[in-house]
């Protein structure tokens, strides 16, 4: 069976999981795609050339590769997308205090 584009797909070149955000999603069908695209948005943002921008980074928290679109100051202290968000959740929640 053919993957559809809303599915969770798997990069063919990181071979992570990902999914396509809606926004993307609903700009592939505009654009008359059918099946979705093979690699994930940072493999294809690497293979567009537009990876100057992206710098890989070891996260501290669950030492998972991620990429991120600044230079980090301390790539020793760089927390994955995944962390970040989770670390904001956590400040956010805990800013009364
Ligand atoms: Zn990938
Ligand atoms: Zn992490």
């Amino acid at each position: 069976m053919m993957k559809k584009i809303t599915d969770l797909l798997t990069c063919s070149s990181c071979l992570n999981d990902f999914r396509l955000d809606k926004a993307v999603i609903k700009k592939y069908i505009e654009l008359g795609y059918t099946s979705p695209p093979k690699l994930c948005d940072i493999c294809r943002k690497i293979k567009n050339g537009k990876s100057y921008s992206l710098h890989k980074i070891k996260c501290k928290h669950c030492g998972e590769y991620d990429y991120v679109p600044f230079i980090p100051i301390n790539p020793k202290t760089v927390l994955c997308e995944k962390c970040f968000l989770e670390w904001q959740v956590i400040k956010n929640n805990t800013s009364f205090m």
